[in-house]
């Protein structure tokens, strides 16, 4: 396996890292291997067996070092989908009677997951403000286990106090888990700051071309393999084809988010200055509460917009209509733009009084943008909005 060195840049690590040098037979590109079951040396434990359910396939393997090289992780694990990593890591870290600390704004699957099952587990939970750091104190209890955050909150697009996370957390004695998604590691690498465990949805920026479902968690290999077992139980392994997708996604990261980061900063400025729109929810804004925050943090602001139209949600729906480039739908990341309200989509499933406390209007728009020319999206929005 190739571990580019230390001081390798991000581009270099998503091309080389994890790479075998040289490949089976040669090959520049690590096959797929569909095998179900391997051959068993004698003495091998019942987690080291390789069988696809245990992730411990030599496509699995391969491409768990790579994710882990893009993290900076001693460990990568991959999973069936971004929830599966979400799930099994708590399922992996709380125990009947424990408490944590999360995020007041996660992704919707999340806050519906532990909204809905928690109690049932006997774990509590503590809504806390990731931006606030005076408030955490009164939240901890005696029996709190962890502190869980995202990077960039959806669809807010707010940006978490996470050096203070770390902080805080180590006083106190809390496993520090983070959802990386909206980031990516091209933006922001948790573990370099100190968090324990980085989670992803690798369905979005990791893949990015919107054609599979994955997830994945890195940190130390201590922890990894703690959540490998229990994925082990539950079942939500990665099938090789799709693991060949993600690691061939996962090579123009780099030059992809950087793309976005930069499309997404044009597209911002010019809805800024718009007449027609109300407000835009963008760190790389001087205008942003976090923006200062942010560019200390992170090093880039993501591809991930959300804002509000004058007009309310009839000219939300009338852009829609009106827009040529993005589609209109949920779910974020790829190549392609994607446009949608958040409150009919993703968080649809949250009550009207908790989206509203976090401000997530029914006119709230987001957007994810792709890797189209900056100039024909920012000309698709001004002829739309023409329209509205
Ligand atoms: N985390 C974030 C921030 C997300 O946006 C999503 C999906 O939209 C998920 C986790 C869940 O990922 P998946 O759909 O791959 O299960």
């Amino acid at each position: 396996m190739v571990h580019p060195s230390d001081d390798a840049r991000i581009d270099t690590i998503a091309v080389h890292g994890g790479e075998r040098r040289p490949g089976p037979e040669g090959s520049l590109v690590f096959p797929i291997y569909q095998g179900t079951v391997y051959t068993v040396e004698p003495g091998t434990g019942y987690h080291d067996m390789k069988y696809i359910r245990l992730n411990s396939t030599p496509s699995q393997a391969y491409l768990h070092e790579k994710l882990a090289t893009l993290e900076g992780a001693e460990a990568a694990l991959a999973t069936a989908s971004g929830m599966a990593a979400i799930t099994t890591t708590l399922l992996t870290l709380l125990r009947p009677g424990d408490h944590a600390l999360v995020s007041d704004c996660l992704y919707g699957g999340t806050h519906d997951f532990l909204t809905q099952k928690a109690a049932e587990l006997g774990w509590s939970y503590t809504f806390v403000d990731p931006r606030r750091p005076e408030t955490w104190a009164a939240a901890r209890r005696p029996e709190t286990r962890l502190f869980l955050v995202e990077t960039i909150t959806n669809p807010m697009i707010r940006v978490a106090r996470l050096r203070d996370v770390v902080t805080f957390a180590r006083q106190e004695g809390l496993t520090t888990v983070i959802d990386n998604t909206f980031a990516s590691p091209v933006n922001f690498r948790p573990l370099s700051i100190g968090f324990d465990l980085v989670m992803h949805s690798a369905t979005k920026y990791l893949n990015g071309h919107s054609d599979l479902v994955a997830g994945c968690v890195a940190g130390s290999a201590e922890l990894v393999d703690r959540v490998r077992h229990t994925l082990n139980l539950y079942g939500g392994s990665l099938d090789p084809h799709a693991g060949f997708l993600l690691a061939r996604g996962l090579k123009t990261l780099a030059v992809r988010v950087r793309a976005q980061n930069h499309n997404a900063l044009t597209l911002a400025r010019f809805l800024a200055e718009h007449p027609k729109v109300a407000e835009v929810h963008y760190p790389g804004l001087p205008t942003h509460p976090d923006h200062e925050h942010a560019a200390r943090l992170l090093s880039g602001f993501g591809g991930m917009a959300s804002f509000r139209l004058t007009g309310g949600v009839a000219a939300a729906e009338a852009l829609f209509e009106a827009l040529r480039i993005p589609y209109v739908a949920p779910s974020l990341g790829g190549v392609e733009s994607l446009i949608t309200r958040p409150a009919a989509t993703s968080h649809a499933g949250m009550s009207a009084a908790d989206r509203e406390r976090i401000g997530i209007t029914d006119d709230l728009i987001r957007l994810s943008i792709g890797i189209e020319d900056p100039a024909d999206l920012t000309d698709d929005f001004d002829a739309a909005l023409g329209k509205v």
